[in-house]
């Protein structure tokens, strides 16, 4: 017969109070694109020490490298499908690859770094008792049938298609949030995130801002996919660090959805690339994916009520920036210099 399991840590342990010591915070897919962001704005809170764990499947150590070796941080390989033992006060859940050609690359694991990544970490945020934030996504609103889509909206989702293993992986992990939250009394926060650009995403991940960028500093055609009438709205990376900062330390749980209410078609993202990076560049039009969303914009009054959040960086004042750190990593001379 196994020992009676001792009595749970009181909920919620705070080990910066317990040992008098900083707020420890556990970043997972902390060295991609969004994560890499946060634990920058996490790092400038000297009394913030901050855990990365990431596997490096679409992340690099790279978008760390100037806080390796630094007494408050610390980065380990590991993989959220396997149990983590770590002691921390608060958890920002990221690990998940998030462009369309990455997750359905291998779509088994994504689903099990959704559910089993999720429940690891949902486990130990019980253990420890510390607050666990999931970053969701506008994907669990499907092909949406409301527009704009507020939090109250349920979804339309294909449940068996190429895109299930995300939409239908992130539905699960946040069922699992909210049962660890009614069972075991867990302090979740829950962002659905919306599109979101800015330096350091992966250059040749699929997704359409890094591509439009990308294929107009090259001079190729920049590739608009069928009908090209299809919307979304695109969120500047620091905008979106502020939101999950400020969802993290509210009272509220969620879903809330973060995000900006900018909307534009895929013709009319080409169009703006183009003007403001290359005018000679040509727009071709090319055969979409299955079950691409047709029309995509956050209701954000949540945000603005709750959080008192909105975000502040339109996107052509966004995409110039962006365009800066693609031009340096292409090693494409900036355009004055041409
Ligand atoms: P990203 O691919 O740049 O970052 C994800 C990170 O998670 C990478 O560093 C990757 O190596 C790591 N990772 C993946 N699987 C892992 C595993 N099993 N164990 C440990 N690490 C693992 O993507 P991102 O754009 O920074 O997205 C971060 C989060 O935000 C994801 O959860 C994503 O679903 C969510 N999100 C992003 C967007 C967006 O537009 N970027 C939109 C909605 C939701
Ligand atoms: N877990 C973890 N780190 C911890 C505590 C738990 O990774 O510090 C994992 C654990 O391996 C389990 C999952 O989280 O697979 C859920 O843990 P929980 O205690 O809720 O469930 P149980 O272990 O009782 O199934
Ligand atoms: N898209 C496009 N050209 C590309 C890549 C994507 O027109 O080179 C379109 C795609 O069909 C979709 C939209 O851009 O309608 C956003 O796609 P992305 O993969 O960036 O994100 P998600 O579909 O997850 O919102």
């Amino acid at each position: 017969q196994s020992p009676p399991k001792p009595p749970p840590l009181p909920s919620p342990l705070r080990f910066s109070k317990f040992f008098q010591s900083n707020m420890r915070i556990l970043v997972t897919g902390g060295a991609g694109f969004i994560g890499s962001h946060l634990v920058d704005k996490l790092m400038e809170n000297e009394k913030n020490e901050v855990i990365v764990v990431d596997n490096y499947f679409t992340g690099s150590k790279d978008n760390l490298r100037k806080w390796i070796g630094h007494p408050r941080f610390e980065l380990i390989r590991h993989d959220v499908t396997e149990p983590l033992l770590v002691e921390v006060d608060q958890i920002y859940h990221l690990a998940c690859p998030a462009s369309p050609i990455f997750y359905k690359y291998n779509p088994v694991k994504t689903i099990k770094t959704n559910v089993i990544g999720t429940l690891n970490m949902l486990g130990l945020a019980k253990r420890v008792g510390a607050r666990i934030l999931l970053t969701s996504t506008s994907e669990v609103y499907g092909d949406p049938l409301i527009h704009p889509q507020p939090e109250t909206y349920w979804g339309n989702v294909n449940p068996i298609g190429v895109r299930s293993c995300y939409d239908e992986g992130k539905r699960v992990a946040e069922t699992l949030m909210f049962d660890y939250h009614r069972q075991h009394g867990i302090e979740i926060r829950i962002a659905r995130i919306f599109n979101t650009y800015g330096p350091r995403m992966n250059i040749d991940d699929g997704r359409v801002v890094s591509n439009f960028i990308a294929q107009a500093l090259r001079g190729e055609p920049l590739t608009v996919q069928k009908p090209g009438t299809q919307t979304r709205s695109f969120c500047y990376v620091s905008d979106m660090v502020n939101g999950l900062i400020r969802l993290m330390e509210g009272e509220n749980t969620g879903p809330i959805n973060i995000g900006n209410p900018g909307e534009f078609t895929m013709l009319e993202l080409a169009e703006t690339v183009k003007e403001l990076i290359n005018p000679k560049v040509e727009i071709n039009m090319v055969e979409n994916t299955p079950d691409d969303p047709r029309q995509r914009k956050p209701d954000i009054t949540k945000a603005k009520e709750l959080l008192g959040w909105e975000p502040k960086v339109k996107l052509r004042d966004g995409l110039p920036l962006m365009e800066e750190d693609f031009r340096l990593r292409l090693e494409y001379p900036k355009r004055s210099e041409n």
